[in-house]
């Protein structure tokens, strides 16, 4: 897509710092990183979202993310890592080509999500799972 400035990095014409490539995904460092080393893995081919990119496509991106964390785990100030996936503004999403953040994660970070844990009323738990279950069905079989 001419003006998405992920396809832009995947051609050349703005400048990344490459960690990865190959025929499915492209892997760069983060320009402004939660912590040091957090990258981001892209599809080659344009895609807003990630309920359309082919499963190989996504498959690949989920095995480069892991494999960076890995590495970024051997890295003295860092014990673990998260894999991140905005998918749609109100989620956080920015860049409109999606991507994987792999944010490596140290104890002394000072990094916390914001993370609430709700509880679900009487039923709606049940109900939920029901319609994800049956439209699942209907779609993937
Ligand atoms: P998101 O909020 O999930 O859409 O994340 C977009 C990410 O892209 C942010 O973490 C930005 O720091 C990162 N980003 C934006 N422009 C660039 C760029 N030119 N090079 C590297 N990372 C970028
Ligand atoms: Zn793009």
């Amino acid at each position: 897509m001419s003006d998405c400035i992920f396809c832009k990095i995947i051609k050349g014409e703005i400048p990344s710092r490459k960690i990865y490539e190959d025929e499915l995904v492209y892997a760069f460092l983060d320009i402004s990183p939660i912590n040091f080393g957090h990258t981001l893995v892209i599809p080659k081919e344009h895609h807003q979202s990630a309920a359309t990119v082919p499963e190989n496509v996504a498959g690949r991106m989920f095995a480069i993310g892991s494999r960076i964390g890995i590495l970024l785990k051997r890295f003295d100030e860092y014990d673990g890592y998260n894999l991140h996936l905005a998918d749609g503004t109100v989620a956080g999403q920015v860049v409109m080509h999606v991507h994987l953040h792999v944010v490596p994660r140290g104890a002394e970070d000072g990094f916390r999500w914001n993370w609430r844990q709700q509880q679900y009323p009487e039923g709606r738990a049940d109900e939920i799972a029901g319609i994800l279950a049956a439209k699942l069905r209907e779609k993937i079989g």
